[in-house]
């Protein structure tokens, strides 16, 4: 059983919960939606409020003239500060009269539950409209200069084309549909798609192996899959209906397996295959949009736990889209006429959120870009940025680490004055990289904003924009939290820890739009791992550090996840890989820091006595055998084959010794007496030098 919520807690956020709706009702009367209301011109920049005016908050409430009184107040009040941006931001088909609805008891999260709207609608209808020739999405393909352009009324032609194949094909409201596609317009039409007709879909990253398809089908109850025939990236050919086919083998649930073009290679189709192109150019452009609850499904994203199988983390339509779009147009500073350039694939959550629906919510024309950072040449992202005109860029610190090593010159050669803002995410972005980016690529004048946030949150909760406007920004740190998210450090007692000069876990103290909602079929894990390890408080599984000024530094995963190029990963879903080697006795699994990577998997494994195989057959297996089950990013770095594990008298690995060895920081091994056998840790240390001497 969880802990329960404290009463202390409870009731305070009772009484917040109807003092605040008490004033929502009173902005639904007094506040009509911004849109309806001729606003006042912006203030200049000089004496705006925030680094990007955010009307339908100052407008209304006068005394809410600096940006930290506008964060106090989203804090203090959040469902009129929400409600608020939601009758501004999003177009509802049934507005809203309760803003929030929340059982914090229960963890259960509702934000506008009685009003209704389409995502798609959102995403794209009401900017065909108004704008229908401004590019939606400028598909950055793999080859340099080959780049598609979808305009708004295209990009709505495709979904609803795409919406009509799928009900025809029997999907409808509540299903789910898996996704296996490259970043693509096709990928971001079946997203859309989905939400046009109301269905789940569930994206996964198309370098998963057929079985880390499999399962994620499975655990989803997916009947529908979404492919097409190749992936190409970085030069090299990926055969997604292939993968589909062998993971539809083990899904007996799955009926129908839709295959989109992008190669035009020859793939097999069998008996539940559908060749997309003929089906989308047979489907009528008319789809008219699902009328969705705002607490409908949008999506499933599966994502790495310390324990168990991923785990379907669920997103929900209205609190997502809005806190997507806001802290888009928030973070970003994105204005009408920007290109945005979001690398992320939309396997991913920043895929999600600021490839797909924080830009396209927002009208944005937004870049998909398909490539690497090192194809043709480490000047590719730049030389991307120069040909497309992009206002924004942003990444990942592990492709900044590995592109400064190529040096500068890469980036000299490329224009890059229409950058503006430049962002980091997945990672802790260090000195070196940051002041590359911001100098070299940025040529320091453009804001560099280290975002956090994570696939639960649904957006970014901490970073340096929004702030007050000419507010520093410093190295390496995503200093501020964004509206509506109260960051709190917890003490290993769950007791908050005030001012500054602290560390502790990671927590947040509100309840913002774009939370998630539940684990897939398992509230109970939900609750379990995000909110009963400090009781009130929703844990990031991160840990943090706060200064003097109040601004935060991200330290690191605090539970067994590890982030590998900005990508999570269990360390028990490597070891379960392994331990399916007949001739692997354990494996323990750690992360270690790797100057590219960020952190790279370190494999402790104890072979069984009588073996069959060499070690060098049995390490190449062990290496199929993970990019067989996860893919190819959890590959272990580094093998170390071991007489034993340093297990406690119960029989518990400690990772904190094995972490010491991976790092090389085995001077000081604390205390070791609790080990069953204390031996283990030198032999250990042992075989490491050896390895390292070879
Ligand atoms: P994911 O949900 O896969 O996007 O991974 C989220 C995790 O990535 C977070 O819990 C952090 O551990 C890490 N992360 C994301 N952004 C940052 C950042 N700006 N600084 C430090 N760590 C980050």
């Amino acid at each position: 059983m969880p802990p329960a919520v404290p009463t202390r807690l409870l009731s305070l956020a009772v009484k917040q919960t109807l003092r605040s709706s008490q004033r929502v009702c009173w902005a639904l009367h007094q506040h009509r939606p911004s849109s309806t209301v001729a606003k006042p011109a912006p203030a200049p920049a000089s004496e705006a409020a925030t680094t990007t005016p955010i009307p339908e908050i100052t407008d209304f409430f006068p005394h809410l003239q600096t940006h930290d009184s506008i964060h106090k107040f989203s804090i203090d009040q959040p469902e009129v500060f929400w409600g608020q941006i939601a009758r501004s931001r999003l177009e509802w088909q049934k507005e809203f009269q309760v803003v929030a609805d929340h059982d914090l008891q229960k963890s259960v999260f509702r934000w506008f539950p009685d009003g209704q709207l389409n995502v798609s609608v959102n995403c794209v209808d009401r900017h065909a409209l108004l704008h229908p020739d401004r590019v939606a999405l400028v598909w950055e393909k793999d080859e340099p200069g080959q780049e598609e352009r979808v305009t708004y009324r295209q990009l709505q032609d495709l979904v609803c084309r795409m919406g009509n194949v799928l009900r025809e094909c029997g999907v409808g409201r509540g299903d789910r549909v898996a996704i296996y596609l490259s970043v693509s317009p096709l990928a971001v039409a079946s997203m859309l798609a989905c939400a046009r007709i109301g269905a789940v879909h569930s994206v996964i990253f198309a370098g998963f192996s057929a079985e880390a398809l499999a399962s994620r089908i499975q655990d989803a109850g997916a009947e529908t899959v979404i492919t097409a025939d190749q992936a190409v990236r970085g030069g090299k050919v990926i055969h997604l209906k292939e993968v589909v086919d062998a993971a539809v083998a083990k899904c007996s649930n799955v009926r129908r397996v839709l295959v989109g073009t992008r190669t035009g290679a020859q793939v097999k189709m069998g008996p539940i295959d559908v060749s997309l192109d003929q089906a989308l150019s047979n489907a009528s452009t008319d789809c008219p949009p699902a009328v969705q609850n705002a607490e409908d499904l949008l999506f499933l994203l599966y994502t790495s736990g310390s324990t168990g199988s991923p785990k379907g983390v669920a997103h929900t339509t209205a609190g997502y889209l809005l806190y997507a779009a806001t802290t888009h147009k928030h973070v970003f500073d994105y204005r009408d006429g920007d290109v945005f350039g979001c690398v992320a694939d939309v396997g991913w959550i920043t895929g999600h959120s600021y490839v797909v629906y924080g830009p396209l919510a927002n009208g944005a024309t937004t870049v998909l870009f398909e490539s690497t950072p090192t194809y043709p040449d480490p000047g590719r992202y730049w030389e991307t940025v120069s040909r497309l005109g992009l206002t924004h860029f942003y990444c990942a610190p592990t492709a900044l680490r590995l592109l400064l090593r190529y040096g500068d010159d890469w980036v000299l050669r490329h224009d890059r004055s229409s950058l503006r803002v430049l962002g980091s995410v997945g990672e802790p972005i260090n000195h070196e990289a940051w002041h590359w980016f911001n100098d070299v690529v940025g040529e320091g004048r453009c804001t560099l904003a280290d975002t956090w946030w994570q696939t639960e949150s649904g957006g970014i909760m901490i970073s340096p924009r929004p702030s007050a406007p000419g507010a520093p920004v410093n190295p390496g740190m995503p200093m501020r939290p964004m509206f509506g998210i109260r960051p709190v450090l917890c003490d290993p007692n769950g007791k908050e820890m005030e001012g500054g000069g602290v560390e502790g876990a990671l927590c947040v103290g509100s309840i913002w739009p774009g939370i998630a909602r539940t684990v897939y079929g398992d509230h109970k894990r939900f609750v379990d791992t995000y909110f009963a390890p400090f009781p009130g408080y929703y844990f990031s599984g991160d840990g943090a550090f706060r200064d003097e000024e109040g601004h935060y530094t991200i330290t690191g995963r605090m539970d067994d996840v590890i982030n590998v190029t900005g990508h999570r990963l269990g360390t028990a879903e490597v070891e379960d890989a392994m331990m399916e080697h007949p001739e692997v006795s354990e494996a323990a699994v750690v992360g270690y820091p790797h100057d590219v990577k960020g952190e790279a998997v370190f494999a402790f494994i104890v072979l069984k006595e009588e073996l069959q195989s060499t070690q060098e057959e049995i390490l190449a297996d062990l290496r199929k055998l993970v990019r067989s089950k996860i893919a190819g990013y959890a590959i272990p770095e580094v093998f170390l084959v071991v007489r034993g594990l340093p297990k406690t008298r119960s029989g518990k690995v400690m990772r904190r010794i094995l972490r010491k060895v991976a790092a090389r920081k085995t001077d000081d091994m604390g205390d070791i007496s609790t080990l069953a056998d204390p031996s283990v840790v030198q032999s250990i240390i042992t075989s490491h030098n050896a390895l390292h001497a070879h």
